[in-house]
């Protein structure tokens, strides 16, 4: 089933089915929270920094997983949803980060605010909340 998901995906994104995007997707898929490089490169093992730099920006661009920059300066990468499609991100979510345990997840809301600016072309708007997560609170 997880290879079925994998391999429809980035058949869907018009990627070849290469091993180590095979891979990576996978980690994304089966741990759905947001991770970390740290974690990425932990599990991918033996993949080399070049390779998965490529292999992430690759998804990047072709909307499959999106980043997370935390207050801290640490960036997390995130799996992205259907809505996702086109020339851009659309991301009606808000990123959420515990006090207490750290936990980091794309979190939807309603009525996600519309921003217009005269003369502007806003193309992404990032809203990062802090607070307490469900277990904690
Ligand atoms: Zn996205
Ligand atoms: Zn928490
Ligand atoms: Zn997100």
């Amino acid at each position: 089933m997880l290879r079925y998901k994998i391999e429809k995906i980035l058949k869907e994104k018009k990627l070849s089915l290469t091993k180590s995007r095979k891979k990576v997707l996978k980690f994304f898929i089966k741990s759905s929270k947001p991770l970390s490089l740290n974690q990425i490169r932990l599990f991918v093992g033996k993949m080399d920094r070049v390779t998965l730099f490529r292999v992430l920006n690759i998804f990047e661009s072709k909307q499959i997983v999106h980043k997370i920059r935390l207050e801290n300066g640490k960036t997390l990468y995130a799996l992205c949803k259907e809505e996702c499609e086109g020339d851009n991100h659309n991301h009606n979510h808000i990123h959420f980060q515990c006090e207490n345990c750290n936990d980091v997840s794309c979190l939807t809301i309603e009525n996600f605010p519309v921003l217009k600016i005269p003369n502007y072309t806003l193309n992404n708007i990032d809203i990062n909340v802090t607070g307490l997560c469900i277990n904690c609170n």
